[in-house]
């Protein structure tokens, strides 16, 4: 143990402070550091810890927050101090100042806290944080699969908290600010009880199951692992609306009038059947407006809020949801359900390769390796992957949006959806000039203006 501690405190000095003449000093002191050392919890100097991995996940968090950083940046640049030539007669220009200060204040809270995370990330890995939850985890259960819940929830529940006063500035000051925060403080709070109830139900079986798996099934485990995540994906799929959506919002049927007949007589035409069309009371939180799909086959049902539905015309309305069929027609729904349970396989897959090399728990500071230290490194470790796969699925999705638009000037009229995409971007203060490389990065929806321009 002596000798462990000795090399890594060398270590420690000669990668903070440079090459520390540490053989030089006398032995009374070589002495003191390592009584000190005796008191000292000797988790975080392990000398197997300062291997290829910690370097690497201590390096791939760093990068990509510099590369955000970066990507915000170029961001910030394309804003002007004048309505740009290209938005006259799409934005007004008052509009787009207060977008503009309501990106920049967004940014800001965003920049606080992703530095606050980063520096809490690396100091969990620099000073052995993973492996003492996995300590305290492991003094209440010899069960493996408990001691990973135990661990999970810990770790869990400790990042919720610490995001909380960014999440509650963002709904309370930059929400409330520019009008869209409807929120109550009573429904921020159970809505944060509500979700981590969901995660326990949900989550915590499935996380015991997939540890389960570990140690019962070795190396082929991800196989069951991804079916046991495919069935529950596709679940929620099906019955989101019915089991999830109630806990947060109200789901009334569109009562029978002049907006539902031309609702069914655009799907009929379309040759879509749809029975389930709801509005939703998305006012409860938000003035901002939006429409979603959801489910399969007779479970598909097409849900408004009813801010569109106070603040849209009902050619407007149809528009939208005409680009919502568009979507389920031209297969995208299925196609992304599809692939996304490709990318969970080979996720599982990469997992499984890696996930038994002791070096992976080693390198958070543990002696013993186990599934969730495994999992944690992974995570990092397999971030820029799974930032080219997001790439990707934005590329995908993009195209998906003209296509969908596309659908409507070819079913309906690009005229009025044009009209309503522009209403939807104006009011929700969404920013309208983003810098193409920060578009490629994080965008699904192509910009406003690109999709005017295919409209036309
Ligand atoms: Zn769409």
């Amino acid at each position: 143990m002596w000798g462990y501690v000795n090399l890594n405190f060398f270590i420690i000095f000669t990668t903070s402070q440079g090459v520390y003449p540490f053989s030089t000093r006398k032995c009374s002191e070589t002495y003191l550091f390592h009584t000190y050392f005796k008191q000292t919890p000797c988790f975080f100097f392990l000398p197997q810890m300062y291997n290829t991995i910690f370097f690497l996940i201590l390096i791939i968090p760093l990068s990509g927050y510099l590369l955000e950083q970066f990507l915000i940046h170029l961001n910030n640049k394309m804003w002007s101090d004048k309505l740009p030539e290209k938005l006259e007669g799409i934005c007004p220009e008052e509009e787009y100042r207060k977008s503009q200060l309501y990106d920049r204040d967004n940014k800001k809270l965003s920049f606080w806290s992703s530095t606050f995370n980063l520096a809490i990330i690396l100091l969990m890995i620099i000073a052995g944080g993973f492996s003492f939850v996995d300590d305290i985890a492991r003094s209440f259960s010899l069960n493996l699969v408990i001691i990973a819940l135990i661990f999970f929830i810990i770790i869990g529940f400790a990042s919720e908290i610490i995001n909380i006063p960014f999440s509650w500035y963002d709904t309370f000051v930059i929400e409330k600010k520019y009008g869209f925060n409807t929120m109550t403080g009573r429904t921020f709070v159970t809505d944060y009880f509500k979700s981590w109830l969901i995660a326990l139900i949900i989550g915590m079986p499935v996380l015991g199951l997939l540890t389960w798996f570990y140690y019962r099934a070795g190396a082929g485990f991800w196989f069951y692992a991804w079916g046991l995540v495919t069935a529950l994906s596709v679940f929620i799929n099906f019955f989101y609306s019915e089991l999830i959506v109630p806990l947060f919002n109200k789901q009334t049927p569109l009562p029978e009038g002049s907006l539902r007949d031309k609702i069914e007589e655009f799907a009929d035409r379309a040759g879509f059947t749809l029975k389930n069309i709801y509005f939703i009371d998305g006012s409860r939180r938000s003035t901002k407006s939006n429409a979603y799909f959801s489910g399969f086959g007779k479970k598909k049902r097409i849900v408004l809020y009813d801010t569109l539905l106070k603040e849209f015309t009902e050619e407007e309305i149809v528009a939208i949801l005409a680009h919502e069929i568009g979507h389920y027609k031209k297969k995208h729904v299925l196609v992304n359900l599809v692939l996304s349970v490709l990318v969970t396989g080979f996720m599982l897959f990469l997992f499984s390769l890696v996930v038994d090399n002791p070096k992976l728990s080693q390198a958070l500071g543990a002696e013993e390796s186990s599934f969730h230290l495994g999992l944690i490194v992974f995570g990092i470790l397999y971030s820029p992957l799974s930032l080219i796969i997001g790439l990707i699925t934005n590329i995908i999705s993009r195209r998906n949006e003209f296509a969908a638009d596309r659908f409507v000037k070819d079913n309906y009229d690009s005229r009025i959806l044009g009209g309503a995409l522009r209403k939807l971007s104006v009011k929700n203060l969404t920013n309208m000039m983003p810098h193409p490389l920060y578009v490629f990065f994080h965008y699904s929806h192509p910009p406003l203006l690109q999709r005017l321009e295919r409209l036309e």
